[in-house]
């Protein structure tokens, strides 16, 4: 079997041309442009194009570009003082504070300034909490990204096997709460799991976030199983994933591919986040709150 390619790009792209709908909408009755307050600290050269291309594409879509740049050096303090006044700027919808931040700072304290109803990267506490309740909220870009996908491809949730590989707070776990709340049997692997390979071939839908070039090859999957490759990995011959893809594809019956599978979708999910947070916000009806799950 030779698996489905999911297209991220093309869906990732629909994402953003209903945003843009949605802000002229918003407009329409009244209300004021999203604004997406990107927070970079320090020179990164990933950080930097990351920032850049969010930045670009919110203006695209109709949003008012309120980045922020600060030095390297900045103390916590000048840096908790700058999302204090973002949070409290009323043309501000959303804050994203670019990750890493420089080792000298505690990025979950600086986190912990944004007001849930800004946080458009969906790391806060409260909204962490929300998902885990299955609750609305505001949910972390790339796990909410990956269920879009599986959406726009039909694949069935209710009652499968899913298998997750990560247990970080900005993917992993985010990801295991969207799919139970879709009625998935959820396992989780991590770097203490005893036989990776073993759980992800129960899976129907295997998402990969571990951050290990390679880590999932075709003896990690059943046939006919949809692979979602989260892992972004720069190389000589260009990005790669954490799935072997050319072996992989053979065994699999839908697969995302590296790059054009999840990484356009994190972007155009924030897009979302931030007309859903503008919308909230300015007391409009929501048409793009992700409920539960
Ligand atoms: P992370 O914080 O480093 O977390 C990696 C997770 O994988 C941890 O929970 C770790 O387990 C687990 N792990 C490590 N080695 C493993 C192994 N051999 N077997 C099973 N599990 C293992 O990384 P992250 O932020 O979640 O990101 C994961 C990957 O996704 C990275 O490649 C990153 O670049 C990529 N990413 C892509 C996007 C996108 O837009 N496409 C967005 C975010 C991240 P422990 O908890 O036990 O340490």
């Amino acid at each position: 079997m030779t698996a489905r390619v999911i297209d991220g790009t093309a869906v990732a792209r629909r994402v953003r041309e209903d945003v843009a709908r949605g802000v002229e909408k918003l407009l329409a009755a009244g209300g004021t442009p999203p604004g997406l307050a990107t927070v970079l600290i320090g020179d990164d050269p990933a950080s930097e194009v990351y920032v850049r291309n969010k930045r670009r594409l919110s203006v695209e879509a109709g949003m008012l570009d309120q980045h922020r740049h600060l030095p390297g050096d900045v103390d916590q303090e000048t840096a908790a003082a700058l999302l204090d006044e973002l949070a409290a700027d009323p043309a501000v919808s959303g804050i994203l504070l670019q990750l890493p931040t420089p080792k000298h700072l505690d990025s979950d304290a600086l986190i912990a300034r944004i007001p849930a109803e800004k946080d458009v990267d969906g790391l806060t506490t409260l909204n962490a909490g929300l998902l885990m309740q299955g609750r609305p909220g505001l949910r972390p870009c790339t796990p909410a990204g990956v269920m879009t996908l599986l959406d726009e491809y039909d694949v069935p949730l209710q009652g499968v096997e899913a298998v997750v590989v990560g247990r970080s707070p900005l993917v992993g776990k985010p990801m295991a709460q969207l799919l139970l709340g879709r009625h998935a049997t959820v396992t989780t692997c991590h770097s203490r799991t005893r036989d990776v390979a073993e759980v992800c071939r129960r899976a129907d839908v295997l998402v990969v976030a571990a951050g290990i070039p390679g880590l999932i090859g075709a003896d990690a999957v059943k046939p006919g199983a949809t692979v979602i490759d989260v892992g972004i990995h720069r190389g000589e011959n260009g990005l790669r994933g954490d799935v072997l893809y050319d072996e992989v594809a053979e065994v699999a019956g839908l697969i995302t591919p590296v790059p054009g599978g999840v990484g356009p979708m994190t972007i155009a999910m924030l897009l979302a986040n931030t007309l859903t947070a503008a919308t909230v916000q300015q007391g409009h009806q929501q048409g793009h709150q992700q409920g539960q799950g």
